[in-house]
């Protein structure tokens, strides 16, 4: 066994809550739900997505602008332009964004525009990747690769770990097997053991494990009863229509009737959802404070 000094649950050790903004935490007694398209298309895509959900008790904004293809040849999403979508949608409703980095160049492109960094399951061992964002102060959604076992990715949040940053929250979205009737296999037996092995937050995106809409729903109310501290879930006005991950997109209606039947759920675990608009702020300094640090300094800022 590896040793993840930080990501591992010590004897006793309570569960991390991670800070997103001054009014949402991950990791407590709340479950936080994020939603939005698999890709920013526009920004008034983004605009009716932020519109209608933010009253529907979704307190986290998603949407790609650097999109990993499996095909060259699909849509690579907007680039560098939709930083500014993204930044308009979080100030403008108040609710944080979070985005994929794909390499350290992305993430200079998105520092002070975004709140949350995304790390896909493809670049869970990119390991300069990790350090990158292991040298910001925003908190990282790091999804389990398509075939990692736990501990590598226990390992890969030590990475950004022992960069100074503590707030990592673990994503489990299905892992590869052998029957495509579901896109990918999603771990739930995943997240009970990680409850055992790491104080981090465990977050779960049945919209990648399933791979079709009519399958997230229950994949979602199955995560919250095991004991997933959040889900993030893909939701599009128009779900047929969009450019990326088109079959397993919910519309905006759906994702807003999932949240509702997920409350039951919450309360029957001793937990709850969100049901405030956080009334967003941003913790860190929007245009200043966001930097990489020049130097690694490990363990900089050891909760
Ligand atoms: C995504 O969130 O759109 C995505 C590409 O996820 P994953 O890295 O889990 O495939
Ligand atoms: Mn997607």
């Amino acid at each position: 066994m590896l040793q993840a000094k930080l990501a591992s649950k010590q004897d006793g050790q309570e569960k991390s809550v991670i800070r997103i903004s001054d009014r949402l935490e991950i990791g407590g007694n709340e479950i936080v739900i994020i939603g939005g398209p698999c890709a920013v298309e526009s920004s008034e895509q983004m605009d009716q997505v932020a519109t209608e959900l933010a009253p529907a008790a979704i307190q986290v904004i998603r949407g790609c602008i650097f999109k990993p293809r499996t095909s060259p040849y699909s849509f690579q999403g907007l680039g560098t332009e939709g930083v500014a979508v993204l930044d308009e949608v979080r100030q403008k409703h108040s609710l944080p964004v979070i985005t994929e980095v794909m390499s350290v160049e992305h993430v200079h492109a998105v520092l002070g525009h975004v709140d949350i960094l995304q790390i896909g399951s493809r670049n869970m061992q990119n390991f300069e990747l990790l350090k990158a964002v292991g040298q910001t102060d925003l908190p990282v959604l790091l999804k389990r690769g398509l075939a990692a076992t736990l501990e590598e990715l226990l390992m890969a949040a030590e990475y950004i770990m022992s960069q100074g940053n503590q707030r990592v929250i673990l994503c489990e979205r299905g892992i590869r097997s052998f029957d495509p009737e579901t896109r990918n296999v999603l771990d739930l037996g995943a997240v009970v053991v990680l409850k055992h092995m790491t104080h981090l937050p465990v977050v779960v995106d049945p919209s990648h494990a399933a791979g079709k809409r009519e399958l997230v729903a229950d994949l979602a109310r199955a995560a919250v009863a095991c004991g997933a501290d959040g889900l993030i879930i893909e939701c599009h006005p128009e779900p047929e229509k969009s450019v990326s991950d088109a079959r397993q997109a919910l519309s905006l209606a759906d994702m807003a009737e999932l949240v509702k039947s997920l409350k039951p759920i919450a309360e029957a675990i001793g937990r709850r959802l969100v049901n405030t608009k956080p009334n967003f702020s941003v913790v860190a300094g929007l245009q200043s404070g966001h930097q990489i640090s020049e130097t690694v300094v490990p363990n900089r800022c050891r909760a």
